[in-house]
């Protein structure tokens, strides 16, 4: 049994790693902590440069035609390095439902501008009241002559304040079972009635409450059937199946053995000797490949054509929860040193333990919470009935 992910993935790894060693510089990584914006448009662009924007698409319509395990190894590197993708990754997932049920109109305007990476498309699913429940959402749209207008606010866009369009979600008819009366729109950004909250989370990253005050928007912008947002929104989600976050896994593990290295005990030992320490770096490490499989597992049933259901929410729900885990772990081995924060000079790892914790609780709420992922690995992987 082999579980690499074969020779073409592992050259494009290598790639990978030379891009980043040149591109992603400590001041590209520090204006993006320090902003919380998980985008960066001189890295944006080089990664375009190099035609990595859509490296899975066929080559005659933009991309490299690699097969999905090449793109995993190459995500799997982004991620590992801290590299900021989330920008890319929302209009790139826009893109993909544009190529597919957007009109040839509407894929002219926006996918040769994503390809370049000239534009940032947000997601609008999320609102005040509807998380979890994308279904329920309450943003309206309303025919209005030869367009619609747009009523409602959308919590959580990331991006937003960026952005060129939003991904937009709308109540289209509200008298039909949720899921039939939903439309999807792009909504430009830079419009009249367009409001942008900053919101900071635990961790500072910035993310935005939107919005729309009888915001208009062609039917040009409209993507997929009137009332058909729900089928649009599954090919959206669809690619959310290798959402696991065993980068940010492998850089804490990394932090720990580099600390480990350097720092002594009370017995003047180095602390790499220390069986508690070995003990956390063996679990951390045990995680990590799980982890790993998981991902790899379920992109590999993707590929195939197999049923997948479920099991990107294993990966989902594995890595992030053990890193939520092994983050409070790791912070209770350092002691209180580890609770300086970035920007102290005498921070352990640069503040790293303590923003793990932090960061690593956002992990288990987006691209679906934990509770959603059980739900959905009970109903599709063990057959059991759907929560009420
Ligand atoms: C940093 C960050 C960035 C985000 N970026 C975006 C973005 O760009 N665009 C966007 O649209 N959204 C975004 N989100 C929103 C994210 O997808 C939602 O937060 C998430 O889906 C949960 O929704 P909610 O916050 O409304 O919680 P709710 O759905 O209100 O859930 C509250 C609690 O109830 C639990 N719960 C809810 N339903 C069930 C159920 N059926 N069974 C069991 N438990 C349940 C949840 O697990 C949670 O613990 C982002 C969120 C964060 C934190």
């Amino acid at each position: 049994m082999d579980f690499g992910l074969g020779e073409g993935s592992e050259r494009l790894r290598a790639e990978t790693r030379a891009f980043l060693d040149e591109v992603l510089t400590d001041e590209i990584l520090e204006e993006c902590h320090r902003s919380g914006v998980n985008h960066h448009p001189r890295f944006s662009k080089a990664v375009s440069e190099r035609g990595w924007l859509a490296l899975g698409w066929p080559v005659e319509e933009g991309g490299q035609g690699r097969s999905p395990l090449e793109v995993l190894a190459h995500a799997e590197e982004l991620q590992r390095r801290n590299a900021p993708t989330y920008g890319i990754g929302t209009t790139m997932m826009v893109s993909h439902v544009i190529a597919l049920l957007g009109t040839e109109e509407l894929k002219q305007r926006i996918i040769p501008r994503a390809l370049a990476a000239e534009i940032v498309i947000a997601l609008g699913f999320t609102e005040p009241e509807n998380g979890s429940d994308a279904a329920a959402a309450a943003t309206r749209a309303v025919r209005d002559g030869d367009g619609w207008t747009i009523t409602g606010s959308k919590m959580f866009t990331t991006n937003a304040h960026i952005a060129d369009y939003v991904f937009l979600l709308a109540r289209t008819d509200p008298d039909v079972p949720k899921h039939r009366g939903l439309t999807t729109f792009l909504v430009p950004m830079d419009q009249p009635g367009v409001e942008i909250q900053e919101v900071r989370t635990l961790s500072g990253e910035r993310t935005n409450i939107t919005f729309y005050n009888d915001v208009r928007v062609g039917d040009d912008l409209r993507i997929g059937e009137v009332d058909g947002g729900w089928k649009v929104m599954g090919a959206a989600l669809s690619r959310e199946h290798a959402n696991g976050f065993v980068g940010e896994q492998q850089r804490l593990l990394a932090d720990l053995v580099a600390w480990a290295r350097e720092a002594v005990g009370e017995d003047g030992r180095p602390r790499i000797g220390d069986p508690a320490v070995a003990e956390r770096i063996g679990r951390s490490r045990a995680d990590i490949e799980v982890s790993l499989l998981l991902q790899r597992r379920s992109v590999w049933l993707q590929s195939e054509g197999l049923d997948v259901r479920g099991k990107g929410s294993m990966a989902k729900l594995f890595s992030t929860e053990r890193l939520e885990r092994q983050a409070a772990a790791v912070l209770e081995l350092v002691g209180a040193d580890a609770l300086r924060s970035r920007g102290e000079p005498s921070a352990v790892r640069g503040g790293g333990f303590e923003y793990a914790v932090r960061h690593a609780k956002g992990t288990t709420i987006y691209a679906g919470t934990s509770e959603i992922q059980r739900d959905i690995i009970a109903q599709h992987a063990l057959s059991l009935p759907r929560p009420l």
